[in-house]
C-alpha cells in the first residue's frame, strides 16, 4: 500500500515536521449501518416521469417552461449502491470448479508476524475447524508518515516454493470486530519467486484495500489468473491503521480462516478482444442522437433485437454486422434507428444485456453518481456514513502565517486535501450553467452550484493575499483535530504562476455563474479573480523556465491556464488588459502546435507540444491536460469573435480535433477510444536519472523506449500509443477524459457532430464499451470492481485512476485485484466526468421565427432517421423555441426552409421567413496544384451576404460576397484559392450575413483521406 505524494496534482508540497504528542483524539463516526435506501427505484420512477415531461416538452413547446424534463427531487447522499450489479458479487457467486486448503488456521507453525501487536489461534470465532487465526493491534497507532509503503500489521503464510498453476483464485475468510476505523480494509500480496517475481515494482502481487464488513465474514477472493504463481514462497495478510492517535476505545483484531486456492471460470482481464459471451454496450445508455452500437466477437446468432424488458416489446431487430480493425474481427450490433426514449435490453442468441437508457437524459444518473462522490469526499465536515469532521489540523504555512486547508474534497482512496478541487469547481460551474441557460433540470442545476460553492469556498480561503496560495496538503489518515500535536500534516505557501491563473480562471467564471444568485459572493470571488490574475502575470514575468520531465508541469499548459483566466476577466470587466495579456499567451499557445501534416503511415498534426520551443511532445500519463490549449484557443474565439487572429485561433482547433484526435481513434475501432499521444523513442531522455518525483519512481529510459516500441508505428522514431508510457502510476481515465473533452469542445465550436459522437464514445468506453463490458464508475451500469478506498470505503460515482496496461503491452489490462496506482478512486477525472457532461449531456435549445401569417407546422427532419419533431410558433410573431437531440436537421415551414446541425449543449437560431429564409451549403473541390475552389450555393429570399474567414489561403477574390436571393433559385458565391503551405491542412469558414454563429466550415489538405466539410457552429449566447 503507497502513498502518493504527487498523485492528485504535482504542485509541490512541503513535507511536514512531527510536533510534541497529545493524546486527545478526533472523533470520527463510525460507518453508519442505517437501512440502505433504495434509491435507485425512486429514482427510476422519476426518471420515467422526466421522460414523458421530456417529450411533450420537444413536441410542443412555445409557452411551455423548458424546465419540466427535470428530475424534481435530487438523491439523498451518500447513495448506495446496489451490490448485485457489481462485479464482486458475480466473483462470489462463481462456481468453484476446484479447490485446495492451504490453511485452515488450526496450527501458527507456518505463519509469522511484524507489527504491534500480536497472531495467535483464537476459537471466538472459526469459519471452519476449531480455530481461525487473530491478528490485533495493541497500540492502534497507524505508522505511516505519509509517504513510502507500510503496513500496520501484517500475517505472512510461508509456502515452500509451490506451484499454483493449477489454480486461478484465493479465497479467505476475515471476520472483523474493528472499533474506530471509518471503513475497515485489508490487503493480500503474494509473492513468487519464479520466471516472474512478485510483487514488481508496477505493483503486480498486491491486492490492497479490500473493503471488509464489521462484525461477520467475510469471503474475500482474487482471481490470480493473470499473475505469475510458478514458485509461491509467501502470501502476507495485511492492515493498515487509519489514525495515528486512537480513540478512547478502538480496537483492532481481524480473525482469518480458510484460506484456499480455487478454480474457477476466470474473468477476461487483459487485451481487445471481447470477453467470451459478453456484448460490450453503454451501461449508462445512449443519447437520443448520438450514434448507439454494441460489440461482441462469439455470438453464434446472425441477428439481434433491442427490447423494452418492461413490456417485452421488440422496437428493433438487426443483422449482426461484422468489421475488421486494426485490433481485429468484431460484431457490431448498430442500434442508432432506437430514438424513441425508454429503458432496453439487447438480446442477441442466448446472450442479453443489463438494460439501458435511450433518451436525452441518458447520462442523467451518471452525473448524480459523480456528484455523490463529490460530496462523499468532502473534507473539513461530517459526510455521514463516512467520516466525521476532518483534518482541522492540516495547514499551509507562510512566513508567521498559517491557513487550515481543510474544507474542499479528498484528492482520492486516501486523504490528502485537495489539490483537484480548482478543476472540479470549474467543471460543477461549467455544466451548472449550461443547464441554467437551458433551463434543464433545475433541482440537478442547483445541486451543482451548492457543490461547486463548497470547493469555491476553498478556492477563496486558501490565499494568504500577496499571491502566496495553499495548494493542498498530503495526509493518508485520520487526524486527532488538535494543531500542536504530532499528527498535524503541513507544508509551505507557494506563490505559483500557474496555480495563480488556474484558480483566477474559477473565481472569475464562479462571479459570472453565481452573479445573479450570489451576488455578493460573485463580486467577492471577481475581485480575489483579478488579485490572482495580478499575482500570477507578475511571476510568469521572473518564473524560471519549467524543468522538462517527462509527464510533468510545462510551459504550454500554463500559458492555456493563463489565456482561460485573462478572457474571463475581460469578459467580466472589459478591461483591456486582460485581452492583451489573453493575446499574448495565445500566441504562445499557437507556436506551440504541429501545423505540418506528418508523412507518417497515419498522417497526423495539429498536437501540441510542450511549449513554443517545441522540443518536446505535449502528452501526460497521469492527470490529462489535452483540452487545456484548446479550451484556451476557444475561449479566445468566443471573447474576441472580430480579432485578426480568430481564424489562427479556430483553425488550430480544426486541425487538432480533425487531423489528430478523429484519425488516430481510427486504430481504435469498433471501440474508437482514443490512443493516449504520439510519442517518439528519444523522448527516454526526459525520464529523470533520479526520481524524486513519486509517479516516476519505477521509470527508467529502457522501459520508457520499450512502452514506445509497443505502440504502432508511424514512422522513424514516432509511435502512436493506445495507452500512455508508464511505469507506477498507470491508469488512463484522467488522460482519456482530458482527450474527450478537447474534441467535445471542439465540437461545440466546429458544429461537428461526427466528433460530438466520438466524445460520446469516450464516455461510453468508461461505463462498459469496452473489451470487459464492464463499467468503471463505482455504482453506475455493471460490473464495476471494488476500488481502492482505504479510508473512506466504497463511493458510489467514483472514478478511478483508470483502466491500465500489464508490463510494457499497449493494451487494456483491468484485473479483479485493487491497487492504488490505477484503481484507487480519484476526485481528478469525476471532475472531468462532469465538465465533458456539459458539451454531451444536455439538450440544445434552437430558437427561430416562422411566418406567423402561415398555419403550415414547423418542422424539424432529422436526416438520419427521418424523424419529424414539430414545433409550434407563436400566432403573434411567429416565435418557437424547443429542445432537440443532436443531430442535422432539415427545417420546414410550408415551402420556406432551412438547416441546422444541432450539438447538445448548444443554442441555434433558425429563421423562417420569406423574406429573409437563407439556406446554403458549402463545398470546396481540390483543383490539384494547390488550388482549392470554395463554393456556397444559397437559396432563399432576400440580399445575403458571405463572408469567408479562411486560413492557409490566398484568395483570388474579395472575402465578402453579395447575392441577390431569388425566390426559387439556387444562387452561387465562388472563391478560387491557393493553398500557402501545402503541407498544412487549410480550414475556411463561410459567415453569412455576417452572423457569426451561423458560420460553415469547410477544411482539407493535400492528403485526400482526410478532407472533411461541417455545418453551422452553435451560438454560445442565450
Ligand atoms: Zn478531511
Amino acid at each position: 500500500m503507497g502513498d502518493h505524494p504527487a498523485k492528485g496534482y504535482w504542485f509541490h508540497i512541503e513535507e511536514r515536521e512531527c510536533r510534541p504528542v497529545s493524546f486527545l483524539q478526533m472523533v470520527i463516526a463510525r460507518r453508519h449501518k442505517g437501512p440502505i435506501m433504495d434509491i435507485k427505484s425512486r429514482w427510476s420512477r422519476l426518471a420515467s416521469k422526466a421522460r414523458r415531461f421530456s417529450i411533450i416538452a420537444v413536441l410542443s413547446i412555445f409557452g411551455l417552461r423548458l424546465s419540466l424534463t427535470a428530475q424534481q427531487i435530487a438523491p439523498e447522499m451518500p447513495m448506495q449502491a446496489r451490490y448485485e450489479d457489481g462485479a464482486e458479487f458475480r466473483w462470489l457467486n462463481k462456481k468453484v470448479l476446484d479447490s485446495r486448503v492451504l490453511d485452515g488456521m488450526e496450527d501458527l507453525s507456518t505463519w509469522s508476524f511484524t507489527g504491534a501487536g500480536e497472531m495467535t489461534l483464537t476459537e471466538v470465532h472459526a469459519k471452519d475447524g476449531r480455530h481461525s487465526l487473530r491478528i490485533r493491534s495493541t497500540t492502534n497507532v497507524a505508522q505511516v508518515e505519509g509517504s513510502g509503503e507500510w503496513e500496520d500489521l501484517v500475517a505472512t503464510r510461508k509456502f515452500p516454493g509451490e506451484d499454483w498453476g493449477r489454480y486461478n483464485r484465493i479465497s479467505v475468510w476475515v471476520y472483523p470486530d474493528v472499533i474506530g476505523a471509518p471503513a475497515i480494509s485489508c490487503s493480500l500480496i503474494l509473492h513468487n519467486d519464479g520466471s516472474h517475481k512478485l510483487p514488481d515494482q508496477y505493483n503486480e502481487g498486491r491486492h490492497e484495500s479490500i473493503i471488509l464488513k464489521n462484525h461477520t465474514w467475510n469471503q474475500v477472493v482474487w482471481e490470480i489468473a493473470p499473475l505469475d504463481r510458478d514458485r509461491v514462497t509467501a502470501l502476507d495478510f495485511a492492515y493498515s491503521l487509519p489514525k495515528k492517535f486512537p480513540d478512547p476505545g478502538d480496537q483492532t483484531i481481524l480473525d482469518i480462516d480458510q484460506l484456499e486456492l480455487q478454480s474457477v471460470a476466470a474473468d477476461h482481464v487483459e487485451g481487445w478482444d471481447l470477453a467470451p459471451g459478453k456484448i460490450a454496450f453503454s451501461h449508462s445508455g445512449y443519447t437520443t442522437g448520438s450514434s448507439k452500437s454494441a460489440i461482441a466477437s462469439d455470438l453464434a446468432a446472425h441477428e439481434f433485437s433491442v427490447i423494452d424488458p418492461q413490456t417485452g416489446q421488440i422496437v428493433l431487430t438487426k443483422p449482426v454486422g461484422k468489421t475488421s480493425t486494426p485490433l481485429g474481427n468484431y460484431q457490431v450490433l448498430d442500434f442508432s434507428a432506437v430514438r424513441q426514449p425508454g429503458r432496453y435490453v439487447i438480446k442477441a442468441g442466448d446472450t442479453v444485456t443489463g438494460s439501458f437508457r435511450i433518451g436525452d437524459d441518458a447520462w442523467l444518473n451518471s452525473i448524480w453518481k459523480a456528484i455523490n462522490f463529490m460530496y462523499s469526499e468532502r473534507c473539513g465536515t461530517e459526510i455521514p456514513g463516512i467520516h466525521g469532521r476532518c483534518h482541522q489540523d492540516i495547514y499551509t504555512m507562510h512566513d508567521d502565517k498559517r491557513i487550515v486547508v481543510n474544507g474542499g474534497y479528498h484528492d482520492a482512496g486516501d486523504l490528502s486535501a485537495t489539490g483537484n478541487t480548482p478543476g472540479m469547481v470549474y467543471a460543477l460551474l461549467s455544466l451548472a450553467d449550461s443547464l441554467q441557460r437551458h433551463g434543464q433540470e433545475p433541482v440537478l442545476s442547483d445541486r451543482l452550484l451548492a457543490e461547486a460553492r463548497w470547493g469555491l469556498n476553498w478556492v477563496l480561503k486558501t490565499r494568504f493575499g500577496d499571491g502566496y496560495r495553499s495548494t493542498g496538503q498530503l495526509v493518508s489518515y485520520w487526524t486527532d483535530g488538535i494543531m500542536g500535536t504530532s499528527d498535524d500534516r503541513f507544508g509551505q505557501a507557494v506563490n505559483n504562476p500557474e496555480w495563480n491563473f488556474r484558480v483566477s480562471g474559477v473565481e472569475a467564471l464562479a462571479a459570472r455563474v453565481l452573479k445573479d444568485i450570489d451576488p455578493e459572493l460573485a463580486n467577492r470571488s471577481l475581485m480575489i479573480a483579478e488579485q490572482d490574475w495580478k499575482y500570477a502575470v507578475e511571476g510568469l514575468k521572473t518564473a524560471p523556465p519549467l524543468a522538462e520531465v517527462y509527464g510533468a508541469q510545462d510551459e504550454l499548459e500554463r500559458v492555456s491556464f493563463g489565456v482561460v483566466a485573462s478572457v474571463e476577466l475581460y469578459q467580466a470587466t472589459r478591461d483591456q488588459r486582460y485581452a492583451d495579456e489573453a493575446l499574448a499567451l495565445g500566441d504562445l499557445v499557437l507556436a506551440s502546435q504541429e501545423r505540418t501534416l506528418q508523412p507518417w503511415t497515419i498522417p497526423l498534426t495539429g498536437y501540441f507540444y510542450t511549449s513554443p520551443k517545441r522540443d518536446n511532445l505535449f502528452h501526460r500519463f497521469h492527470i490529462g491536460q489535452e483540452q487545456e490549449p484548446i479550451i484556451a484557443l476557444i475561449r479566445l474565439c468566443e471573447a474576441l469573435p472580430e480579432h485578426d487572429k480568430w481564424m489562427k485561433w479556430y483553425s488550430a482547433v480544426v486541425l487538432h480535433s480533425q487531423y489528430y484526435l478523429k484519425p488516430a481513434a481510427a486504430v481504435d475501432e469498433p471501440y474508437a477510444v482514443l490512443p493516449a499521444a504520439v510519442y517518439r523513442e528519444s523522448e527516454a531522455r526526459l525520464i529523470p536519472e533520479s526520481k524524486n518525483w513519486t509517479p516516476l519512481r519505477a521509470a527508467d529510459r529502457d522501459a520508457y523506449v520499450e512502452e514506445v516500441r509497443r505502440g504502432i508505428p508511424l514512422g522513424g522514431e514516432n509511435y502512436l500509443r493506445r495507452f500512455p508510457v508508464w511505469f507506477d502510476f498507470r491508469g488512463n481515465s484522467s488522460v482519456l477524459l482530458s482527450e474527450a473533452k478537447a474534441l467535445s469542445a471542439a465540437g461545440q465550436l466546429r458544429g461537428d457532430l461526427e466528433a460530438e459522437d466520438l466524445a460520446q464514445k469516450q464516455a461510453q468506453w468508461l461505463v462498459g464499451r469496452n473489451p470487459f463490458s464492464a463499467s468503471v464508475m463505482y455504482g453506475e451500469g455493471y460490473d464495476w470492481t471494488p476500488l481502492y478506498s482505504v479510508r473512506s470505503g466504497q463511493m458510489v460515482g467514483a472514478l478511478p485512476v483508470g483502466i491500465e496496461t500489464k508490463g510494457f503491452a499497449d493494451a487494456p489490462y483491468w484485473p479483479t485485484q485493487i491497487c492504488w496506482t490505477y484503481k484507487e478512486v480519484w476526485t481528478q477525472p469525476v471532475g472531468q466526468w462532469i465538465w465533458l457532461m456539459q458539451d454531451i449531456s444536455v439538450p440544445a435549445t434552437v430558437r427561430g421565427t416562422a411566418n406567423p401569417a402561415s398555419h403550415e407546422p414547423v418542422e424539424f427532419h432529422e436526416q438520419n432517421s427521418g424523424q419529424v419533431t414539430t414545433a409550434t410558433s407563436s400566432p403573434r410573431d411567429g416565435e418557437f423555441n424547443l429542445h432537440l437531440p443532436e443531430g442535422d436537421y432539415d427545417v420546414r415551414q410550408g415551402s420556406a426552409h432551412t438547416r441546422v446541425t444541432v450539438l447538445p449543449g448548444g443554442f441555434y437560431d433558425v429563421d423562417l421567413r420569406f423574406d429573409r429564409v437563407l439556406d446554403f451549403k458549402v463545398t470546396s473541390q481540390d483543383l490539384g496544384h494547390n488550388q482549392v475552389v470554395l463554393r456556397v450555393s444559397a437559396e432563399g429570399a432576400g440580399r445575403h451576404t458571405f463572408t469567408l474567414r479562411s486560413d492557409n489561403l490566398t484568395l483570388n477574390e474579395p472575402s465578402k460576397q453579395e447575392m441577390d436571393q431569388i425566390s426559387g433559385g439556387v444562387r452561387e458565391a465562388v472563391w478560387h484559392a491557393h493553398l500557402v503551405s501545402p503541407k498544412t491542412p487549410w480550414v475556411a469558414v463561410v459567415i453569412p450575413d455576417g452572423i457569426l454563429s451561423k458560420r460553415r466550415e469547410v477544411t482539407g489538405s493535400e492528403n485526400p483521406q482526410v478532407f472533411v466539410g461541417h455545418h453551422p457552429g452553435p451560438s454560445k449566447t442565450p
